[in-house]
């Protein structure tokens, strides 16, 4: 029985798809689905999701029922799929009706191995679902249930009804974002207590990370060329004018350079990618528009110019390089200019708290005093022990000194305060704070108040943005920034682990970003 399972799943694999081998977590993710169990999928973008469900959908008898919230995202997912020879079709607001009658044609006499179905339509299904033998759902972008994040869809919430109403039927849920109250989240939104949980690994051991000053920022890409040769890479930029300014710079050095945004037209945009995927042009100066859809394979380097307004986004552009595998170099150029612009893009919009706190994080990250690997890895919810070793902190870290003792008292802190407030609060009641807020919630009587009474404000924001870095806390974005113990903060309170920390070297500019925030 297993055997033919295995065999049906990897001639699956290769029939439908194309493809010889899973990718990492894809066959366990796929056995549990095929083994009728819930599952939620975790799984960095570009990580291969889709196959999770696909390849089950058509092992199993009956259709899959895939709710996805991208609806003009759905024709292209569709179109790929039937290009493969398989039934599919989608339903949603957006078609005409004669179009939206055909597919519950389909769907009511069983043509269909996957349906994929807008959240907000999924009520006009009820009957027919009722009626028909489902093989499974799938919850694409399963976060937007979460009500506090930026992407939340009223109508995920409707979604618990899935399994009351068809309890032996699968669910897989699958999102790139693996914060663990998220996680929580979704599996007590869609009613699924039991689901086994699955987190591909996010890192990414092949790409040299590199965070600098932003200071003379075109002679540190002329000196980091001159050793490049002809390999491909991408520069990112913020604006449209400052790709051209700097493709000219580099063409004027006699690189073979073109910029690429917004502002040129589709023809122009696709000679320049067409350019890149066959190398012929290699360096690419672009605003963050490029690489969405370009599968190349060897690019050998990254350059952010301008910080990027969340790691979510740096981490997906630094992935564009060394999909092959082989050593690539990422650097990112950090300058407070850059945060002072992608503050204002931000403020204003329905979502500031939120996009604020993301940059504040990312801005975090460039000022890491520890490895970036750890400090990225966290942020995604992954919690590594070692230092990477390919990164430019690995390469020249700071002066450390023990922190355990410090680490223990903040992350008590953070415990008692049961895991309720955000940076500021917790400083406040380690510091001892005498203020209106802390008394308003009586934390003046918790065990730790005042226990880091010793070092001052700014010492101490720094050495909690460390253990932000270290992983040892996360943040909640979707609550009010709260701060989060990880797995790796509970090593540090009972199993002794150690902690080093570093002093920053005060500068002029993080004084400056002290005094704007
Ligand atoms: P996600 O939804 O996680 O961002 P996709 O499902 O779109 O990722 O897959 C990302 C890319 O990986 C796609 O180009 C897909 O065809 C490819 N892919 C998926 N599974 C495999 C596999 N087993 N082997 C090789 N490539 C794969
Ligand atoms: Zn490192």
């Amino acid at each position: 029985m297993e055997t033919t399972t295995q065999l049906h799943k990897f001639e699956l694999l290769k029939t439908h798809f194309g493809y010889d081998k899973f990718l990492p977590n894809q066959e366990e993710i796929i056995n549990n689905v095929l083994d009728q169990k819930d599952t939620i999928a975790i799984m960095p973008t570009g990580g291969g999701k889709s196959l999770c469900f696909q390849l089950p959908a058509l092992a199993l008898k009956g259709t899959a029922i895939v709710i996805s919230p991208l609806i003009a995202l759905m024709k292209d997912q569709v179109d790929a799929l039937k290009a493969n020879g398989i039934s599919a079709a989608f339903f949603n607001s957006s078609q005409p009706s004669e179009e939206q009658q055909e597919v519950l044609k389909n769907l009511q006499n069983g043509k269909l191995k996957l349906l994929y179905v807008a959240p907000e339509s999924l009520p006009q299904l009820n009957f027919i679902l009722n009626s028909i033998e489902i093989s499974l759902f799938a919850v694409d972008e399963a976060h937007c249930i979460s009500s506090w994040g930026h992407d939340f869809r009223p109508a995920y919430t409707q979604l618990k009804r899935l399994k009351e109403q068809f309890p032996s039927v699968p669910l897989i849920a699958l999102t790139a974002t693996a914060d663990r109250p998220t996680r929580e989240d979704i599996a007590a939104q869609l009613a699924i207590p039991n689901a086994k949980t699955f987190i591909a690994s996010f890192d990414r051991p092949n790409l040299y990370l590199d965070v600098r000053p932003g200071q003379n920022r075109n002679k540190q890409i002329l000196n980091f060329l001159a050793k490049r040769g002809k390999q491909s890479g991408i520069i990112y930029c913020l604006s449209r004018k400052s790709t051209e300014k700097l493709a000219a710079t580099l063409k004027s050095k006699g690189y073979v350079a073109e910029a690429y945004h917004a502002g040129l037209t589709s023809e122009e945009r696709s000679t320049i990618q067409d350019n890149f995927v066959n190398d012929r042009t290699p360096i690419i100066v672009a605003t963050i528009a490029f690489g969405m859809g370009i599968d190349k394979s060897n690019v050998r380097w990254v350059i952010h110019y301008n910080m990027p307004k969340n790691i979510e986004g740096y981490y997906q552009e630094i992935g564009r390089s060394g999909r092959d595998g082989l050593a690539s170099h990422t650097i990112l150029f950090y300058s407070f200019a850059d945060v002072v612009m992608l503050r204002k893009f931000a403020e204003g919009t329905e979502t500031e708290a939120y996009q604020l706190a993301k940059l504040e994080r990312m801005q975090q990250f460039a000022e890491a005093l520890s490895c970036r690997r750890k400090a990225l890895l966290g942020y995604f919810g992954e919690h590594i022990t070692e230092d990477c070793g390919n990164c430019d902190i690995c390469k020249t870290p700071p002066k450390y000194f023990d922190g355990t003792l410090i680490a223990q008292k903040v992350c008590s802190a953070v415990a008692r305060l049961r895991e309720q407030e955000a940076l500021g609060m917790v400083l406040d009641v380690l510091r001892g704070s005498q203020n209106a807020q802390v008394y308003d919630k009586g934390y003046q009587n918790i065990k730790t108040f005042g226990a880091a009474k010793d070092i001052s404000w700014r010492n101490l924001q720094q050495y909690v943005i460390q253990l932000l870095n270290q992983g040892v806390l996360q943040i909640y974005f979707h609550e009010n920034g709260r701060l989060l113990l990880t797995p790796l903060a509970k090593k540090v309170l009972y199993e002794g682990k150690k902690v080093r920390l570093a002093n920053i070297v005060q500068d002029v500019e993080t004084v400056k970003t002290e005094k704007a925030s």
